[in-house]
């Protein structure tokens, strides 16, 4: 895979000034950092597509909006939550922990909409959905 300065051009399914925006209000889900717009190739027969890139994990990655991260960190290591119990609990573990909530808390918020490509909104919640979709008995 190489990664490269990106140019001022289209690539892949996501249009260029949207992956701008998405990096000034987004951080890494893993370690927080900042993202970049990177050009990747796919693969040697020219599959390419621009994405966000976090350079310190150094790996492809959308991201999250900051303040879930700040939540969902703080949420790992005051309620203990391991997704990965499997695996040996240390620094990694703690970066796909949060991550994992991270994903949670954005598809909750998401489905609440209180998000939404732009970031968090804020309206009120209208989660009629959910609540018809509840289990029975309660
Ligand atoms: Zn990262």
């Amino acid at each position: 895979m190489f990664i490269g300065a990106m140019a001022n051009k289209t690539y892949g399914s996501y249009d260029h000034e949207e992956l701008i925006k998405r990096a000034k209000h987004c951080v890494c889900k893993r370690c927080g950092g900042p993202l970049t717009n990177s050009l990747i190739i796919y693969d040697i027969y020219g599959g390419v597509g621009e994405e966000l890139y976090c350079p310190h994990c150094q790996k492809q990655e959308f991201g999250v909006e900051k303040e879930i991260y700040d939540m969902a960190e703080y949420y790992v290591e005051n309620f203990q939550f391991n997704y990965f119990y499997d695996m040996e609990e240390n620094d990694v573990n703690f970066e796909l922990n949060v991550a994992k909530v991270a994903d949670m808390m954005s598809w909750i918020l998401k489905n609440l909409n209180l998000l939404d490509d732009n970031g968090l909104k804020d309206n009120k919640p209208d989660y009629e959905y959910y609540l018809r979709r509840r289990r029975k008995n309660k």
